[in-house]
C-alpha cells in the first residue's frame, strides 16, 4: 500500500516561518500581496503544507470570509480555471496556491488561531469500494463520501489526488475575537479533496472537489 502522510494538529502555536500550519503566517512568494476574493475582501488563510509527493512544494489554502460556499466545475476544467468565475459568482472565492520558496507574510491571519501541523508517515488502507482512509491527509486515495470524481486540467493532463480535509473540520478562531469559540468553515464544511495537475503547468493548477 502507498505511503501517505496523516496530518495532526499540534497544541503549540505556529510562529512566523513555520511551513506546516493552520492559520498563522502564509509563506507566499516574495512581495506577493495577500490573496483577495473577487469581492475585494482579504481571504482567510486556512492552512499550508509542504507536499512530499510534489517534491516538497508548498501548498497554501485561502477562502473568502464572506463567500463560504461549495464549488462545482466541469470534468474538463476550462483555461485558467483558478481565475474563472464560478456560478453564481464573478470569480473564485478561494485560492489553492503552490509556492516553491516562501517568505512569511508580515502579519498572521486575523481569523484563525495559528497551530503547527505535523505530517506523520502512514500506510494507505483502501476498502472494498476503492476508498482510502478518512481524515486529514496527504497522498493516497480519496475517502470519497460519494462517487469518485475525475477532472482533467486545462493543459490536458488528468488531475491527481493531493490530499483531503475531512468534513466539518473546525478551524478555531482566535479566542479574543470570538468568545463563543466559533470555528471557521472551509467550503461550508464539505469534505475537501484537493486535486492538482501532475504536469505542474501553473502554480495554481489545483481544484477543490467537495462532497458530503
Ligand atoms: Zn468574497
Ligand atoms: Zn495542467
Amino acid at each position: 500500500m502507498a505511503e501517505i502522510h496523516t496530518i495532526v494538529t499540534g497544541d503549540e502555536p505556529a510562529v512566523a516561518g513555520d511551513r506546516n500550519t493552520i492559520g498563522g503566517w502564509p509563506l507566499l512568494a516574495a512581495d506577493e500581496p495577500w490573496p483577495a476574493c473577487f469581492c475585494g475582501k482579504p481571504m482567510v488563510f486556512f492552512f499550508q503544507l509542504d507536499v512530499p509527493q510534489f517534491d516538497g512544494d508548498h501548498l497554501l489554502v485561502f477562502q473568502c470570509p464572506v463567500h463560504d460556499d461549495a464549488a462545482f466545475g466541469p470534468s474538463q476544467l476550462p483555461a485558467r480555471y483558478w481565475d474563472e468565475a464560478v456560478d453564481p459568482y464573478e470569480g473564485p472565492f478561494w485560492r489553492l496556491l503552490f509556492r516553491s520558496s516562501g517568505t512569511a507574510a508580515r502579519a498572521p491571519d486575523p481569523y484563525v488561531e495559528p497551530h503547527r501541523l505535523a505530517l506523520q508517515p502512514a500506510k494507505e488502507k483502501v476498502d472494498e469500494h476503492g476508498r482510502g482512509r478518512p481524515g486529514f491527509k496527504l497522498g493516497g486515495v480519496p475517502s470519497w463520501a460519494q462517487s469518485p470524481e475525475h477532472y482533467r486540467c486545462a493543459c490536458g493532463t488528468d488531475m491527481v489526488f493531493l490530499g483531503q480535509v475531512p468534513e466539518n473540520f473546525g478551524f478555531d478562531m482566535w479566542p479574543m475575537r470570538d468568545k463563543q469559540g466559533d470555528q471557521m468553515q472551509l467550503f461550508l464544511g464539505n469534505e475537501l479533496y484537493i486535486l492538482a495537475c501532475p504536469a505542474r503547468c501553473h502554480p495554481e493548477a489545483a481544484w477543490p472537489v467537495l462532497q458530503n
